[in-house]
């Protein structure tokens, strides 16, 4: 017997059924009473029309846009009812969280994604960063503070990293004997602070493997293939700490809006940093921008303006599975997009786990890794339809659709601002051992020493360090 959380009346609508979206509806089936006759699946990709119709489900053909948005969601939604799922791409994030909250309709997505066009249509590169993206939502909150509940970037990551950082905080707290209950934003980054963690890598190797060998031209992953190359071209961009000694030349700081974070004129998944995660140890991440890079740095920064007392240093370090290594090394090489798009399924898997977690490091016991180790096998006992991303993603997104029905008015709100502790309590089940694993390791350990780099012996985490030049 499975939990269950309550009721959702009137319609859920889930826009977007793709990997995520596949792997979400079970779960909602599973933990929900809703009015399966009032759902509707929003795709408007055929291949996907055969599983909605297996399910029962209505489906909408219609790819949402600027211009038909309203119109099509007005079709579905009671006002003060139902639920909007958003789990696709090329679909405006703000705009849609809006009407939603205009209806008085929860909302949630895993990304603050933009209508088809931003990730490609112009070469200034500022305004295709994420900062740009998450600082419009942030903007729209302090525009219209409280409100229906529409959660922000809940996936895996961004997302579930956001609570196992303060899980990780707390643990960390705990084993150098420092007390800690912070109740607010102010006592957590305070508590960041006092424990001496400098930054935080999302540290993230997936070993997930299949028999057959990629062929060329194919472009290979483990969750949406045309999410991740739109990402993958964006900047790499971090929140950038207030210790930082060097500033890469580069880099670029933002003008307006919180400031966290710097970008680099490079595309983040060609760009290389270091990290470590309990199974590989030592590793190469790919500095992919990511909303919670930027989040997480806002929400520990303590203290104001462009010189804060703390901020810490936060990006993505992220190893996909070795087929999407191969399939970026061979884009980036001939610049051009496969046209073989495939998004690795939980049964041609043979082996492998996503290990995805929070690395805290510069504290006094160096570093903590703390975070999901699932298996592709685990993941087929614990729920249908997906490989073991998937799932890390797709609990996030039940847990913050618990946590919105029962905070129904807390307004636009980001994973750090909700009860992390709750919101995993409705997850954990579903990530396989969630784990902390000090290391010793720092980016300085047996650092080649027959070519001269320019590195910062004194600070070992610094970000020279970490960036692969
Ligand atoms: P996918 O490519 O498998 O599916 C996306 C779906 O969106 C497709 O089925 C597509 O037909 C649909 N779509 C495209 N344009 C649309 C439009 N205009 N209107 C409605 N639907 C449209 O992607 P996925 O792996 O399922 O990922 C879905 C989303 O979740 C992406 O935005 C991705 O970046 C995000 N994601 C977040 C996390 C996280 O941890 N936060 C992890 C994985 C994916």
């Amino acid at each position: 017997t499975y939990p269950n959380y309550g009721r959702i009346d009137g319609a859920i609508v889930m826009i977007g059924f793709g990997s995520i979206g596949q792997g979400t509806l079970p779960l909602i089936e599973r933990h929900f009473d809703f009015d399966a006759d009032k759902a509707v699946i929003i795709e408007p990709n055929d291949a996907n029309a055969e599983r909605i119709a297996a399910k029962g489900y209505a489906r909408e053909t219609e790819a949402l846009t600027p211009e038909n948005y309203q119109t099509v969601l007005g079709r579905h939604l009671t006002p003060g009812s139902g639920f909007v799922v958003n789990l696709s791409v090329d679909t405006s994030s703000l705009d849609l969280m809006r009407f939603c909250r205009a209806q008085g309709v929860p909302y949630i997505d895993t990304v603050v994604e933009p209508w088809a066009g931003f990730y490609f249509d112009t070469d200034e590169n500022a305004a295709r960063t994420n900062y740009a993206l998450r600082q419009a939502v942030r903007d729209e909150k302090a525009a219209n503070p409280g409100g229906t509940t529409a959660v922000s970037c809940c996936g895996a990551n961004p997302g579930m990293v956001s609570w196992f950082v303060k899980a990780a905080l707390l643990k960390l707290a705990d084993d150098v004997g420092t007390e800690a209950d912070p109740q607010d934003r102010d006592e957590w980054a305070a508590l960041m602070q006092s424990l001496g963690v400098k930054g935080v890598h999302i540290a993230e190797r997936d070993t997930q493997v299949r028999h057959e060998p990629r062929q060329p031209g194919h472009f290979v992953n483990t969750w949406s293939v045309e999410g991740f190359i739109a990402e993958g071209f964006q900047p790499a961009e971090l929140g950038w700490g207030s210790w930082e000694p060097w500033f890469p030349p580069n880099a670029h700081r933002q003008e307006t809006g919180c400031k966290a974070a710097i970008w680099l004129e490079q595309p983040g998944a060609n760009t290389r940093v270091r990290t470590w995660c309990p199974t590989p140890g030592p590793q190469f991440g790919f500095l992919v921008t990511h909303n919670e890079a930027v989040s997480i740095a806002d929400y520990y920064t303590v203290g104001e303006g462009d010189h804060p007392d703390f901020r810490p240093t936060v990006h993505y370090a992220y190893h996909p599975c070795d087929d999407a290594v191969l399939s970026l090394h061979e884009m980036f090489g001939s610049n051009q997009v496969q046209d073989v798009h495939h998004i690795l399924d939980v049964n041609e898997i043979v082996d492998g786990i996503d290990e995805l977690g929070v690395l805290l490091f510069g504290h006094a016991k160096n570093a903590l890794w703390y975070g999901s180790r699932l298996s592709n096998e685990e993941t087929k006992d614990l729920a249908p339809d997906q490989n073991a991303t998937g799932l890390q993603v797709t609990s996030a997104v039940l847990a913050g659709m618990v946590w919105a029905l029962e905070n129904p008015e807390a307004g636009i709100v980001e994973t750090d601002e909700m009860d992390h502790a709750r919101c995993l309590q409705v997850q954990t089940p579903y990530l396989g051992p969630v784990e902390g694993h000090y290391t010793d390791w720092t980016p300085l350990t047996d650092r080649q020493s027959l070519f001269p780099e320019e590195l910062v012996e004194d600070e070992p985490w610094a970000f020279a360090n970490v960036l692969e030049r």
